[in-house]
């Protein structure tokens, strides 16, 4: 109920009751003077019909009391008069009239005490006031009741009744209770709407802060309040408008400003308080966010964390992360680094050829987000491998890396759920936009830690890489109960190339051995310059027996191969050395020696051979490297 009801209702009642008070006040008041002035007017007739009884009495005329006293009747309202006589009365004088006998108990009564009585009588609904006032002997006065009456003094002589029509003292009265409660009300009246006038103001106002809370709850502060008052009342309302006004440019800053950053303008319809909060929460997130992956060791495990970031608070479960890689040719290749949680898993929502031609990638190609979201289709290489009877939409983000796309996110959903995701990828972006640097940043490490494990001239892994990746690769091979085929190489007569053409013409032999050696093993195995023009190869899972029959033909390859040189070309024959492990030792370093041990046993022989090696080359007591 409303605050103005409330009062009007308030303001109703305590009127009622004051009308009900007034009212009730009214008429026992005038009761109470009704009889109380009945009274006195039946004593003043008594007194009076006293009085003229004592002067009949005197003036003798006594007998002619009856006409009298009947004559008393014309007096307005006066309905009876009748006298009783005592017997101290009757014995003195005689009988007296057959109408001054006893009539009721109550002459009776007043005969025998002495003490009036009166009474308020409805006879056949007109009212009447009976008094019956006794006349006691008196010695009082002159002349006084005992010259005449041989009694003694208080005795009772008589008593007379008077009766008075009380109907027309009724009415007056009730006209004027009447009068008194229609004043009443309409003062009260008056009051009330008095009252309103200045209540009203005060409940208008209640009920318009209502409202503007109302509104503002649901992020809208625009909402005014009417200053009805110059009163406390006023002063509310105009505090409260400006506060308000407050509130709504601030927030309406901070609204811009966060917008900004994130990227997605705020809609009309929805609560901008809560929209902004939800901004602020996942800016401060994504701030959470990059500084969690800038501590995080490889680029892997950040996209791991984003593909979780994507599951649990975008509710995003499939997906593909992309990595632009370059090829061997040197155009750019993608690599699927984790899909749908899977890492390193198989390509599932585009065209596999992505990975080979990479400008089918849309986001790849163009830099620019590709929504497939709101334009199914925008991108032909999109091609969910199932079709479990849902349709899929897309939406693939590029991320900008030195200046290309270094990674591509794809997010995949039903239908259904794209609007829900369309609605969401302003605050991914944010996420985006977050880990873009860091990832960069990690790459750039990444490139530098793997160009030190890296030979500059040939591209091939260097010497410290096989010292760093050695224990990884016998773990493996132990696991998988398999071996691990060492052959060493040294070109022959090298020495001569660089003497006869040059060192440069030397280094272009070199590259061009790097070249033959990489076409020549699978890309599982594993080849390291291993120093000068020493190179080592190793063969995984590869069966001993075999394992001659690779370096024979390596060893031939290479003595086939020629080397284009400025003068012409130049063909080169090389020695190579063979140990196993775990075979010839349970020390991959020692296998190593004895691939070298093999070497020089080739070199020994007569180069452009190829040496397996057997326990007699080993001469115990020789150093490793
Ligand atoms: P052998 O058949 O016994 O192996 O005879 P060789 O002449 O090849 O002798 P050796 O293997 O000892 O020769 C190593 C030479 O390789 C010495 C060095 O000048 C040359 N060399 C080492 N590294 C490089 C390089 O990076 N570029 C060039 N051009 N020459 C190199
Ligand atoms: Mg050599
Ligand atoms: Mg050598």
């Amino acid at each position: 109920m409303s605050l103005n009801r409330k009062i009007t209702l308030l303001l109703g009642a305590f009127a009622l009751g004051i009308l009900v008070t007034v009212g009730a006040i009214s008429l026992y008041a005038f009761r109470s003077f009704s009889i109380v002035s009945s009274t006195a007017h039946v004593k003043t007739a008594a007194e009076i019909v006293r009085v003229y009884l004592t002067e009949s009495m005197i003036n003798g005329v006594i007998d002619k009391r009856e006409q009298g006293l009947n004559r008393l009747s014309e007096v307005y309202n006066l309905r009876t008069a009748r006298v009783v006589r005592s017997d101290f009365v009757n014995r003195q004088f005689g009988p007296g009239l057959s109408r001054e006998m006893v009539a009721d108990p109550i002459e009776a009564r007043v005969l025998a005490d002495g003490k009036a009585r009166f009474e308020v009588d409805e006879k056949d609904g007109a009212p009447l006031f009976r008094g019956t006032v006794p006349y006691i002997a008196s010695a009082r006065g002159e002349p006084n009741c005992l010259q005449c009456h041989a009694v003694e003094e208080g005795t009772v002589l008589g008593v007379v009744t008077i009766e008075l029509s009380l109907a027309d003292l009724r009415r007056r009265g009730a006209f004027e209770a009447l009068a008194v409660v229609l004043a009443v009300s309409l003062i009260s009246v008056l009051a009330i709407v008095w009252a309103r006038r200045l209540i009203l103001p005060v409940g208008d106002t209640a009920a318009a802060i209502g409202e503007v809370v109302q509104r503002a709850l649901q992020g809208d502060f625009k909402g005014r309040i009417s200053q009805r008052t110059r009163d406390d009342i006023g002063q509310i309302a105009a505090h409260m408008n400006r506060m308000l006004a407050f509130v709504d440019q601030g927030l309406s800053q901070i609204s811009e400003r966060v917008s900004q950053l994130t990227g997605r303008p705020p809609h009309c319809e929805e609560n901008q308080l809560q929209a902004t909060i939800d901004m602020v929460e996942n800016l401060t997130d994504a701030t959470r966010f990059k500084a969690t992956i800038e501590e995080d060791e490889a680029k892997t495990e950040i996209y791991e964390r984003f593909g979780r970031l994507l599951a649990e608070r975008f509710g995003v479960c499939e997906y593909s992360i992309y990595e632009v890689n370059a090829m061997d040719d040197g155009s750019p290749g993608l690599v699927t680094i984790a899909v749908d949680g899977v890492i390193g898993g198989a390509c599932r929502w585009c065209d596999p050829q992505i990975l080979l031609r990479s400008d089918l990638c849309r986001a790849r190609r163009s830099g620019h987000p590709v929504d497939g979201l709101l334009q199914p289709g925008i991108c032909l290489a999109f091609q969910p491998a199932e079709t479990d009877g849902v349709t899929r939409r897309h939406h693939c983000l590029p991320i900008i890396q030195s200046g290309t796309v270094g990674s591509v996110i794809q997010l995949v959903t039903s239908a259904a759920e794209a609007p829900l995701l369309q609605e969401r990828l302003a605050f991914l972006h944010v996420y985006l936009r977050e880990m873009a640097p860091v990832l960069e940043a990690k790459r750039l490490t990444e490139t530098l830690r793997d160009s030190s494990l890296r030979d500059a001239m040939t591209g091939l892994h260097n010497r410290r890489f096989l010292e760093e990746y050695i224990d990884t690769l016998v773990r493996s091979a132990r696991r998988r109960d398999s071996r691990l085929v060492l052959l060493m190489l040294d070109l022959d007569y090298f020495k001569m190339v660089n003497d006869t053409y040059g060192h440069d013409v030397g280094d272009t032999v070199l590259n061009g051995l790097a070249g033959v050696l990489q076409e020549s093993v699978r890309a599982s195995d594993i080849l390291v310059r291993f120093g000068g023009e020493e190179f080592l190869i190793v063969l995984q899972d590869a069966v001993p027996e075999d394992a001659v029959k690779v370096a024979e033909k390596i060893r031939h390859r290479v003595g086939e191969f020629k080397f284009q040189i400025a003068d012409g070309v130049l063909q080169k024959t090389i020695s190579i050395g063979v140990a196993v492990f775990p075979d010839d030792s349970e020390t991959f370093w020692q296998v190593l020696k004895y691939a070298d041990v093999a070497l020089y046993r080739a070199k020994e022989t007569g180069r452009d051979r190829v040496v397996r090696f057997t326990a007699d080359m080993w001469k115990p007591g020789t150093d490793l490297f």
